[in-house]
């Protein structure tokens, strides 16, 4: 076969790629080793999650409203109906980009690719190979879970997020390796759903990477649901028997030993570049893995472009959309280049934390000067009337010119609303561009125009000081 463009992955990626590739008049085949588009995100990751996570918050919302005068009782889980619902979720999605791929005459192709040469993949299926000559290429071959050594891996008990969202049961005692967001979004899954969960991370704090002020409402609210979370603390061994799972812990306030029916693998993901045979291209690796690339997605051998989680950056399918959407621009001879000035990260638990450019992690760590505006969700009429006042909404700004540089959210929907924040950034506003804009009352979108009030001193829904205000 022949072709003008390869896309291989078609996950987020590779198949807003693909279909971009083909919208600007490339013949376009797409390679995908999984029977159904979509990749990680659609089938085994970001989509099913979030489907188990509305789950886990309805159950939690009925909770409680019981101390508010409506009560449902217990629930009865009906797991196979949950994970038929699960299902027919990813089939609705996945089987959309099946139509879509059709309505753009895309050729997909299903095996795993291997580069032959610079300009040819060999495609394994378990009916065959077949050979496919390219003028260019997209790899958007993504990521797989990191396997901590010594774990007995042969065991279906021991599950990376794949088996986690599988569902097969609800144990009643399952450990989580790794306070990541895959770890704590799954922690909270199951502990909703009826698991003793005992959560175990390395560092010191769950959620490395956030503001710690941003994690402590996720950690008061985690500690009551979950059963432990030992930070600081190794897992150093897992004896599996019969009857169960038997882990021994390294670190302050965990106990020497604990018992459990299974055991999530969360301590990150890794790329899946080396798989490829990049080296019968000529691409070149880093030592993790990963393929380096310009602003144009281009890799060290022109016409092979690279975007997503084997490129680098953090792991997000936000990311790697826009990349795939530069790559195949630039495949059809666009001026294009991936010139975001941020990428925003979200923990989709409850309550859920994201963020957006500058952390104050991230200032203090390189002697970033900034201000900054908090304002407290407790001072929010929409939050209160949902009953979760514990939220934050903080606003970063460059101290000289008074413009956004950075913001974070943690709170009910805090993912939808750090997309303010992201445009914000992106067309250079300061806190007047955005107070000054009229937002619905009542909403949480309010507190992000409520911060930039409190920076810029015209606060009124609460009391600043006068020698405060700016
Ligand atoms: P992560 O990097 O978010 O978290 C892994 C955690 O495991 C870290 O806190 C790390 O300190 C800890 N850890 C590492 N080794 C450990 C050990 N030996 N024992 C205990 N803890 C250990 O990774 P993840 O949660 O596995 O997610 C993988 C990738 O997928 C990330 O890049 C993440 O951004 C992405 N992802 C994103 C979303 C989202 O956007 N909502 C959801 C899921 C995954």
């Amino acid at each position: 076969m022949q072709c003008d463009l390869v896309v291989i992955g078609a996950g987020p990626g590779g198949y807003t790629a693909a279909f971009r590739a083909a919208d600007l008049g490339l013949a376009v085949t797409l390679i995908d080793r999984n029977p159904s588009l979509g990749g990680v995100c659609l089938n085994v990751g970001c989509i099913p999650s979030k489907a188990l996570l509305h789950a886990a918050k309805v159950i939690s919302d009925a909770r409680a409203m019981a101390t508010h005068g409506i009560v449902f009782g217990e629930p009865r889980i009906e797991l196979e109906k949950l994970r038929q619902w699960k299902g027919k979720v990813i089939t609705q999605l996945t089987s959309g980009l099946q139509a879509l791929a059709k309505q753009r005459k895309i050729t997909v192709v299903k095996g795993d690719a291997a580069f032959k040469s610079a300009n040819s993949v060999v495609v394994t299926a378990e009916n065959g190979t077949t050979e496919l000559e390219f003028k260019q290429t997209i790899i958007a071959a993504g990521s797989e879970p990191v396997r901590l050594p010594g774990l007995p891996y042969d065991d279906p008990r021991v599950m990376d997020s794949t088996g986690a969202l599988a569902l097969t049961d609800i144990p009643e005692r399952l450990l989580v390796i790794g306070g990541g967001i895959i770890g704590l979004e799954m922690a909270t899954v199951y502990a909703e759903l009826g698991s003793k969960v005992t959560v175990v991370e390395l560092l010191d704090g769950l959620m490395p990477g956030a503001d710690r002020d941003l994690v402590k409402p996720l950690e008061k609210r985690l500690k009551s649901l979950l059963s432990a979370i030992y930070t600081g603390t190794k897992v150093s061994a897992v004896t599996a028997t019969e009857a169960a799972l038997e882990a021994s812990f390294e670190g302050k306030g965990a106990p020497g030993t604990a018992t459990f029916d299974r055991i999530l693998v969360a301590v990150g993901r890794q790329p899946n570049g080396s798989q490829l045979g990049l080296e019968h291209a000529g691409v070149e690796l880093d030592p993790r893995g990963f393929i380096a690339t310009d602003k144009q997605m281009r890799t060290n051998v022109p016409h092979i472009f690279a975007i997503g989680d084997v490129t680098h950056g953090p792991m997000l399918a936000h990311k790697a959309t826009h990349e795939g959407k530069v790559a195949a621009e630039v495949a059809a001879g666009h001026k294009a280049a991936f010139d975001a000035r941020v990428i925003p990260s979200v923990a989709y638990t409850d309550p859920e934390v994201a963020w957006v450019g500058l952390t104050e992690t991230a200032a203090q760590a390189e002697g970033i000067a900034y201000d900054k505006a908090v304002f407290p969700w407790a001072a929010s009429g929409r939050a209160l009337s949902l009953g979760r006042s514990e939220g934050s909404t903080k606003l970063l700004f460059n101290k000289t010119d008074r413009r956004v540089i950075g913001a974070g959210i943690v709170g009910v929907n805090a993912g939808d609303l750090i997309s303010e924040a992201a445009l914000a950034i992106e067309m250079s506003c300061d806190a007047e561009d955005i107070g000054l804009t009229v937002h619905p009352h009542p909403t949480l979108s309010e507190t992000v125009a409520m911060a930039a009030e409190m920076f810029a001193g015209t606060i009124t829904d609460l009391y600043v000081p006068k020698a405060k205000r700016a």
